[in-house]
């Protein structure tokens, strides 16, 4: 026979977890009924890597309730392929560029074939463009002219620019104050706090990704846990710039949502506030 304060204690105990698995579930239910709504602000869908599953990597991504993302070109050869693949489901849009790290397909006649493109296609940016004085054999000369020409076209198309800034912030700042008019953002932003300020300043968001959930990137994590949210948009890079508990692998834009947990982590707000502030963020650069 189980004495009689025992009993209490057991029937008490259940209530408490009845009613926590109820809290559980209401929590679970608002997720279903609210949905995440994601924007990747930073995805390479149309490169080759996706060529064999893309429709599942689409349909993974829509899952965890990433429904749009912006696909920047890496050169003008893959112009036209950017652009089918951006047809071809909805909720993604293209961005037409020449970036820094693919210098050696660039000609400088794919700057007047850029500013056609921008003419007919009307794309949601310019990008992705930019300077990176990390990868050795780019030479800086023909990658600034480069950068300040898609710089002028999407201040002339009032477009926002799409940055590829790799040891090269400070520059990327001067080009910017130098060009003027130009809003856009700083993609996977690896740059300080003080620079980040200044980019604020000029109208330029920060685009966070995969980096930042890594334990060891503590400059970066102290910048999100304090920037101001209203410049914060969330990225996954893919295929590349996978997150911690993913090196090595190909990154998809499905894992948006890993980003989202360390950020709201750091920020300490609720995941759902971050995504809609991101995605209303992201959706007031890209689509207006
Ligand atoms: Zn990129």
């Amino acid at each position: 026979m189980i004495p009689r304060p025992a009993i209490r204690r057991l029937k008490a105990n259940s209530k408490k977890i009845e009613h926590r698995n109820i809290k559980l579930e209401s929590i679970e239910q608002e997720r279903l009924e609210m949905g995440l709504d994601l924007f990747d602000s930073h995805s390479h869908l149309d490169v080759p890597e996706f060529e064999h599953d893309r429709s599942a990597v689409v349909s993974r991504a829509q899952a965890e309730g990433v429904r749009q993302q912006l696909l920047p070109a890496v050169a003008f050869a893959g112009w036209s392929n950017l652009k089918d693949v951006c047809a071809q489901y909805s909720g993604l849009y293209p961005a037409y560029g020449l970036h820094p790290m693919y210098l050696a397909s660039h000609r400088p006649e794919h700057i007047p074939a850029l500013r056609t493109w921008l003419e007919t296609e009307k794309p949601n940016a310019v990008g992705e463009c930019g300077l990176d004085f990390f990868v050795e054999g780019l030479d800086a000369e023909q990658q600034r002219f480069y950068f300040i020409e898609q710089l002028k076209l999407a201040r002339e198309f009032k477009l926002p620019v799409v940055v590829h800034a790799r040891r090269a912030v400070d520059e990327v700042l001067a080009s910017i104050k130098k060009i003027g008019s130009v809003r856009g953002v700083i993609h996977s932003y690896s740059g300080s706090e003080e620079q980040a300020r200044q980019l604020f300043k000029l109208g330029f968001s920060l685009g966070i990704g995969g980096p930042v959930t890594y334990d060891r990137a503590q400059r970066l994590r102290r910048l999100v846990t304090s920037m101001p949210i209203e410049f914060l948009l969330l990225e996954t890079d893919s295929p590349d710039q996978p997150n911690a508990d993913h090196r090595g692998q190909r990154n998809e834009p499905a894992r948006l949502i890993d980003v989202l947990k360390v950020v709201a982590q750091l920020r300490k707000q609720p995941e759902q506030e971050i995504a809609r502030y991101t995605t209303a963020n992201a959706e007031a650069m890209f689509l207006k």
